[in-house]
């Protein structure tokens, strides 16, 4: 007679597959190396399990806004994700973490911050995490790379209501 294997269906051993999703991750630094801590922070993210990076906008140079001392680098990176929101957030913050992010007080400089901007559709509002980033739309730097990468997403109107912020792409 055959023997059929079947799979025991505990909660541990089934594994749960998940839609993926398509969510945009802002990148943004200026301590230490900024170019190297997004290019390491870009690799660290496609590296996550559950995490693959689609694209990537260029660098670029930016005054820093909410925020003091040297300019910044920025850019936004495009994946898809099967972990949940807050599986997303605590991959980004260990990856900040890794960079030797400190956060002395609000809107210090920084050598990495790592935001979630959008979660496919999803609208969050938890006490850590709310979505989409409540400040994107204030922001040249934000706005310009996911421009880049995905220009349907910015309107004609949201570009104009940050130009006055300087932001130079870098090559
Ligand atoms: P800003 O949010 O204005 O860009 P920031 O990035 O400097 O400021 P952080 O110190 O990096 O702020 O994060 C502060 C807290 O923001 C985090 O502990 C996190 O829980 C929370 N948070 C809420 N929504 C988000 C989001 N969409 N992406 C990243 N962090 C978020
Ligand atoms: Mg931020
Ligand atoms: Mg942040």
């Amino acid at each position: 007679m055959a023997v059929v294997a079947r799979p025991t269906a505990t909660a541990d051993r089934v594994a749960v597959s998940r839609p993926e999703v398509t969510a945009y991750i802002a990148l943004g630094a200026n301590l230490g190396e900024p170019a190297q801590a997004l290019r390491d922070a870009l690799r660290e993210l496609g590296s996550t399990s559950g995490v693959r990076l689609v694209r990537a906008s260029s660098l670029y140079r930016t005054a820093p806004v909410d925020s003091s001392g040297p300019d910044y680098l920025n850019a936004v990176a495009e994946i898809s994700t099967t972990l949940t929101a807050p599986a997303l957030l605590d991959a980004l913050q260990a990856i900040e973490q890794q960079a030797g992010r400190e956060r002395p007080y609000r809107n210090a400089p920084r050598t990495l911050d790592l935001d979630l901007l959008l979660y496919g559709d999803a609208r969050i509002d938890s006490p850590r995490l709310t979505v989409p980033h409540p400040r994107m739309g204030e922001r040249a730097f934000v706005l310009l790379p996911l421009a880049e990468i995905a220009p349907a997403l910015v309107s004609a109107a949201q570009r104009q209501a940050v130009t006055g912020q300087r932001i130079d792409k870098m090559d």
